[in-house]
C-alpha cells in the first residue's frame, strides 16, 4: 500500500503535536499539585504552634489559682511558640518573593563586608555552645554584582545550619571559606556535626524537608532555609551541592558564576 508522503507528514505533525500538548497539560498538573502540596503543608506548619498557643491561653484563662511556677512555664511555651510562628511567616514570605522575582535591587556587594556582618551576628551563638566558628577568604575584594539581602540570607542560613546541626561542648568546628577558581566564585560552610543520611540528602532542599523534624523544631528550624538559598543561589545563576557523611558532618558549596561580579 502506498501512501501519499505528505499525508505521513501531516499526520506526524499531528501526533507531535498532541505529545508536546500532553507534556504541557502534565507540567501545569505537577505544577498545581506542588503549589496545592505546598498550601497544605503551610497550613499545617501554622497550626501547629497556633494549636499550641490557643490552648495554653485557654488553660490559663481557665484556671486562675494556677501556680506561679507553672503559669510562668506555659508563658515561656506561648513565647517559644509565637517566635516560631513569626519566623515560619518570615520564610514563607521570603521564599514566596524570591520565587516571584519581585523589585530586587541588584547592587555591588561586597561579599567579605556581609559576611562579617553575619559572622559577628552568628559567632556569639557558636561560642555559647564552644563551637568555634573559624574563616579564610582568598580574595577580601570580591564584590558580586547581586542582592545584598540574599547574599546575606546564603551566609546566615549556612551558618546557622552548621551551628544547629552541630552538638554543643565539644570543641567542635565550622569552617567557611570564599575564593574564586577560574570563573567561579566558591562558598563554602563546612562542620564537624550530625551529618546527613544518603537517603535525605537529595530531599533537604524541598520545602519543610527534614531529617529529623523534632530536631529541627528544638533547634528552632521552619524547614525552609535551606529551600530559600537554593531559589537564591538559582537566581544568581549558581549552583549548590552539599556532601556529607553521617555523624562525621557536612558541607555545603555554593558556586556562583563571576560573570555577574566584578572586582
Ligand atoms: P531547618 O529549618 O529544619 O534547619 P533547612 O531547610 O535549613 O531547615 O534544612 C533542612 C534539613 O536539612 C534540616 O532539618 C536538617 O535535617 C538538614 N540539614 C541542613 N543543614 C544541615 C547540616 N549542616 N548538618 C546536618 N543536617 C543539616
Amino acid at each position: 500500500v502506498s501512501i501519499d508522503p505528505i499525508y505521513l507528514e501531516s499526520i506526524k505533525h499531528i501526533i507531535i503535536g498532541s505529545i508536546i500538548n500532553i507534556q504541557d497539560i502534565t507540567e501545569k498538573v505537577k505544577l498545581e499539585h506542588m503549589r496545592s502540596d505546598f498550601v497544605a503543608n503551610v497550613s499545617h506548619e501554622l497550626k501547629t504552634p497556633l494549636t499550641s498557643i490557643s490552648g495554653f491561653v485557654e488553660t490559663l484563662r481557665l484556671n486562675e489559682n494556677i501556680d506561679v511556677q507553672t503559669r510562668n512555664r506555659f508563658l515561656s511555651i506561648i513565647e517559644t511558640e509565637s517566635d516560631r510562628l513569626k519566623r515560619l511567616i518570615d520564610d514563607i514570605l521570603l521564599l514566596s518573593f524570591i520565587e516571584n522575582n519581585e523589585k530586587i535591587v541588584y547592587e555591588g556587594v561586597s561579599l567579605y563586608n556581609v559576611f562579617l556582618e553575619v559572622y559577628e551576628m552568628t559567632n556569639y551563638i557558636a561560642k555559647s555552645k564552644n563551637i568555634n566558628l573559624t574563616y579564610e577568604f582568598d580574595d577580601k575584594s570580591i564584590v558580586v554584582f547581586a542582592n545584598r539581602d540574599y547574599i546575606k540570607q546564603v551566609f546566615l542560613n549556612l551558618i546557622d545550619n552548621a551551628i544547629k546541626y552541630t552538638p554543643e561542648n565539644q570543641g567542635k568546628t565550622v569552617k567557611v571559606s570564599v575564593g574564586t577558581k577560574q570563573d567561579k566564585i566558591i562558598i563554602k560552610v563546612k562542620d564537624e556535626g550530625i551529618g546527613i543520611p544518603k537517603e535525605d540528602i537529595n530531599r533537604i532542599f524541598e520545602r519543610f524537608y527534614r531529617v529529623d523534624k523534632a530536631r529541627s523544631k528544638e533547634v528552632g528550624g521552619t524547614g525552609l532555609g535551606l529551600a530559600i538559598i537554593k531559589h537564591i543561589v538559582k537566581s544568581l545563576g549558581g549552583t549548590i551541592e552539599v556532601k556529607s557523611e553521617l555523624r562525621h558532618g557536612s558541607e555545603f558549596i555554593v558556586n556562583i558564576p563571576e560573570k555577574i561580579s566584578f572586582k
